[in-house]
């Protein structure tokens, strides 16, 4: 019984509830049983709170036998990436600088779920302040891929992919500043989705670099995703880059017929550094699309080969300014061997941070001093502008975009520890995504002959995230990548 729950749907395991079948206090505990099982291989979670989780799910039974079910939400459990808060509970990212922080408020995203009825189990695994692409950048140990626990599980977001992914929870957060969601997913064999910014509120997500960050669901199927994200998007005047827009139904969206769409293939994703076999199973299924009936229209994104160089400016100038908050004094790690005030903010921070980090926050301060302002920060700007301006002009054609998610499949733990440009090219296809505001989604298309899986990126038009679930839904509906399960 237990296992045949831990690879249901959120979708399906609602049904369940609804008729009765079953409890959320047995699906909490199949979920609990389920991760203790699997954790010393995974290590998907910092943090999981049981009590907790059992408590609401008690509620969220209680209110079924009242009649006053929340929503398809209403007793399912889902974790959180360890960057969103929730009221009194820890919230780390991850980071040495905030171990002792507990967080005094709840993030939107949070209330959100809470409103929803969801079941909070706890917090994942992820890069330190979501800074990497493998989860070996946390400080407390790196998360293993569910497929092969020699592997990393991508990253930043790589907890809250293991974590579905090994049947821990069927839906998960992540936060996706140049790929943290969609990588992770792709490396794990699951769906994870980044939604155009200012869609979900970023009001309690621990701020990496503001203009990029965006927080979105990671699931089993397209149709969890679109759930989850319709629980979490939404106008909020406490995130003041929130925008105000009416949000459709996403999952009824998916009811429509699927149309014939116009479909971009991007030259200059296909060229080097991408492995044969990720090459070979996307072009399949973009060759399933147009076997459907699409159009499949070639186009260029000359400008993405800078994206990279423009992330790792933009990012970091805006990370060294979010980051100066942990200075030891007002929360989070505080030394005690200081001498003097500015000696506890260099000690407080020497010891906090880990070298990631450090690296970011030098090469931020760097790009924003006088002098190298105009060179880099302001240059770079500019160049964000015509990587978007590329996407505008593809979308004055196409639809949307397929692309690979990931240039490779899981890499060993440790192959890319030590080479942080090789590490920074592993989100060459997801970074001008962010730069360009956009929605990008990643849906597992195939395995390779090591059975890793591959994902398959589809990138939509702002606000367009109806007819970006409907896109990956058509390939889903046809295809039995998520039947398969990791062996643990
Ligand atoms: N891997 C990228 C980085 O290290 C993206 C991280 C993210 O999206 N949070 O910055």
């Amino acid at each position: 019984m237990a296992t045949d729950l831990i690879w249901q749907s959120a979708t399906a395991l609602s049904a369940l509830l609804e008729k009765g079948e079953v409890t959320s206090r047995d699906l909490t505990e199949a979920f609990i049983a389920r991760a203790q099982a699997v954790e010393p291989s995974v290590h998907a979670y910092l943090d999981l709170h049981t009590d907790y989780a059992l408590e609401q799910a008690d509620q969220a039974d209680q209110r079924r036998q009242l009649g006053q079910v929340r929503g398809p939400l209403d007793g399912i459990p889902v974790s959180l990436k360890n960057v969103i808060s929730i009221k009194d509970l820890p919230l780390t990212a991850a980071s040495k600088m905030l171990e002792p922080f507990v967080s005094p408020y709840d993030a939107t995203t949070t209330l959100k779920l809470k409103n929803a009825g969801a079941v909070l189990l706890g917090r994942l695994n992820m890069d330190e302040f979501a800074m990497g692409s493998s989860c070996e950048n946390s400080a407390f140990g790196p998360t293993f891929n569910p497929w092969d626990t020699e592997r990393i599980p991508g990253g930043s977001s790589g907890g809250s992919a293991a974590c579905v992914a090994a049947g821990e929870t069927p839906l998960s957060l992540g936060s996706d500043t140049g790929g943290s969601i969609r990588q992770p997913a792709s490396l794990c064999g699951i769906v994870g989705m980044k939604p155009t910014y200012g869609l979900v509120s970023r009001y309690g997500l621990a701020a990496f670099a503001s203009s990029l960050d965006q927080i979105g669901p990671m699931a089993h199927t397209v149709e969890d995703a679109a759930l989850l994200l319709q629980t979490i998007a939404g106008y909020d005047p406490l995130d003041s880059t929130s925008f105000n827009t009416s949000i459709p139904d996403y999952r009824a969206a998916l009811q429509e017929a699927p149309k014939k769409w116009r479909l971009g293939v991007p030259t200059e994703f296909f060229g080097e550094g991408l492995d044969p076999e990720v090459k070979e199973a996307v072009q399949r299924a973009i060759q399933w699309y147009e076997a459907q009936g699409c159009e499949i229209v070639e186009i260029s994104l000359p400008h993405n080969e800078l994206s990279v160089p423009v992330y790792y400016v933009l990012a970091p100038a805006e990370a060294s300014s979010n980051l100066a908050r942990y200075d030891g004094v007002r929360y989070g790690h505080r030394s005690s061997e200081a001498k003097d005030a500015i000696d506890l903010y260099f000690k407080s921070r020497g010891e906090g941070f880990g070298p990631e980090v450090k690296r970011r926050i030098l090469l931020g301060t760097y790009v924003l001093s006088s002098g190298y302002y105009d060179a880099y920060y302001l240059r770079a700007q500019k160049v964000r502008t015509l990587i978007r301006n590329d996407y505008l002009k593809a979308f004055e054609q196409v639809d949307a975009i397929l692309t690979p998610t990931s240039p490779t499949a899981a890499f060993k733990l440790g192959e890319k520890k030590d080479d942080p440009l090789s590490m920074y090219l592993a989100d060459i296809y997801t970074i001008s995504v962010n730069l360009a505001g956009l929605p990008g989604l990643s849906m597992p298309c195939g395995f390779t002959q090591d059975k890793l899986p591959i994902g398959l990126q589809v990138i939509g038009q702002p606000f367009k995230e109806s007819e970006l679930f409907q896109i990956a839904h058509a390939y889903e509906q046809a295809h039995d990548w998520k039947t398969t399960h990791p062996n643990l």
